[in-house]
């Protein structure tokens, strides 16, 4: 038997090493673009601001170590062309040849790319965007001496970069086309982000989307619906959307979102064909509909699943409630389920409450400031999302609250949830607490 993965990021990689575990005399085939596999785009961010010094440091596992250790045949620098899922055979483009692989069974793993406008914005010399670890090279290497960045997009990638951007001495200004920043956080949460981020400098620019970008004399021009800004580079963080061409040309269908179907075993629908990860719809637990969330985490386990379904498991992937953690600087912002602008859009009854308070007992050093926010849904009581910002302890919290949304906790049993306590760590009622008594 063969098991062939397409795509040798999170999902495929997983895939393939739970294929493995559970089947040693198979064989296992791994076919990636790229000269990486086992790469964690989510680091980029970091290596441009030169946290992390070298970019193999963003590799978890090299393709030997997949070879050697776990008898998974990785194929880098390959493309796959073409997919023939009725003959179960693929072609793959590799230094300029082509060959023919055949399989038994196939996961799709393609992930997502970013979005772009318009292709030619990507033709003007310094237009960035980040995906790839080559993009976080590219970008370290030919910024170093500019001193004005126009960041496009401020959501998790333009948040994360502003701040590399800063600690490297730039200007920065970022370019939102929605009304607030972090389109996914309620516009108060927003509010709170932006005034941080202004007074660290990063010049914010909302409700502006940008219309086109063109090469200047001495630069970039970037132009919006209000106005233009001119920048040495220019960084896009869009958004993204899921590479589902080869899972199409195999025979997959699209979900309701544009994503590729999977049931909660990562099966198609169609005989021996996955997919998992970035390209793929899953379940939101929250609003029970499909839901496109190209997160690390999830594509992570998506692939586990994929892996072990295509191996004679049995694993289901339940859906996610869509939890998601960032920083600027000291800030740490995190959110899980759903905001309550979505809440309304979606056509849940709900009230919320956004409660300040402190990240540690008022007479013990150093404690910080945190804020709360819980949606809740009226009638049932059920924690529907929830928004945490503040200096210090966002993880723990919107970790905890994400695990009682996961299972449709009321608002009551969160106030009686019974999470640990000791000054150096928490008021003697958790902000998680307080914001629960205030919301019943
Ligand atoms: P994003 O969806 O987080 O943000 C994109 C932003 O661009 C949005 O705010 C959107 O309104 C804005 N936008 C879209 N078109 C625009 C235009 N023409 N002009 C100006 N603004 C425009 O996407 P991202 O930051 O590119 O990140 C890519 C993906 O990676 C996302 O799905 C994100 O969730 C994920 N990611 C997550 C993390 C994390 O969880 N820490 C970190 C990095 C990336």
């Amino acid at each position: 038997m063969k098991a062939v993965v397409v795509g040798g990021g999170a999902a495929g990689m997983t895939a393939a090493s739970r294929i493995r575990r559970l089947q040693p005399t198979w064989r296992v085939e791994v076919y990636e673009e790229t000269p990486y596999v086992s790469h964690a785009p989510c680091g980029i961010p970091y290596f441009v601001e030169g946290l992390v010094r070298d970019k193999d440091e963003l590799i978890t596992y090299s393709p030997e170590f997949f070879r050697k250790k776990r008898k998974i045949e990785v194929f880098t620098n390959s493309k796959v062309l073409k997919i023939d899922h009725k003959a179960k055979k693929l072609t793959v483009l590799n230094s300029g040849r082509e060959r023919e692989v055949s399989y038994d069974k196939l996961i799709i793993a393609t992930g997502a790319k970013p979005f772009i406008p318009n292709p030619k914005w990507l033709e003007v010399e310094k237009v960035f965007t980040i995906r790839h670890i080559e993009d976080g090279v590219s970008i370290r290497k030919r910024i170093s001496k500019d001193k004005e960045v126009v960041v496009v997009g401020a959501g998790y990638i333009g948040i994360e970069l502003s701040e590399a951007l800063r600690k490297l001495g730039k200007r920065v200004t970022l370019v939102e086309a929605m009304d607030q920043i972090m389109p996914m956080f309620d516009k108060e949460v927003a509010l709170d982000i932006e005034e941080y981020m202004s007074k660290r400098g990063v010049k914010i620019r909302k409700g502006e989307k940008v219309v086109d970008i063109s090469q200047r004399r001495n630069g970039v021009l970037v132009e919006t619906e209000k106005g233009s800004y001119k920048a040495d580079s220019v960084i896009l963080a869009i958004g993204v959307k899921p590479n589902v061409d080869l899972a199409l040309m195999a025979g997959a269908r699209r979900g309701e979102t544009g994503a590729i179907y999977v049931d909660d075993r990562m099966w198609t629908g169609v005989e021996d064909l996955y997919a998992a990860g970035d390209n793929v719809e899953v379940l939101n637990l929250v609003t029970g509909r499909r839901s496109y969330m190209p997160l690390a985490p999830l594509a992570n386990k998506e692939g586990f699943v994929a892996g072990d379904n295509v191996a004679g498991g049995s694993l289901r992937f339940p859906g996610a409630v869509g939890s998601a953690i960032t920083k600027f600087y000291s800030l740490e912002i995190g959110i899980t389920g759903i905001s309550e602008a979505n809440a309304r859009k979606l056509g849940f009854k709900v009230k919320s409450v956004y409660i300040s308070h402190s990240s540690k007992a008022h007479y013990y050093p150093g404690s910080k400031w945190i804020k709360v926010k819980l949606v809740v849904e009226e009638g049932s009581k059920r924690v529907l999302g929830g928004q945490i910002i503040g200096l210090e302890g966002v993880w723990g919290r919107i970790s905890a609250l994400a695990i009682a949304i996961q299972n449709e906790v009321k608002v009551s049993d969160l106030f009686f949830a019974d999470i640990p306590y000791a000054p150096p760590f928490s008021p003697v009622l958790d902000p998680l607490i307080v914001a629960a008594r205030v919301a019943r």
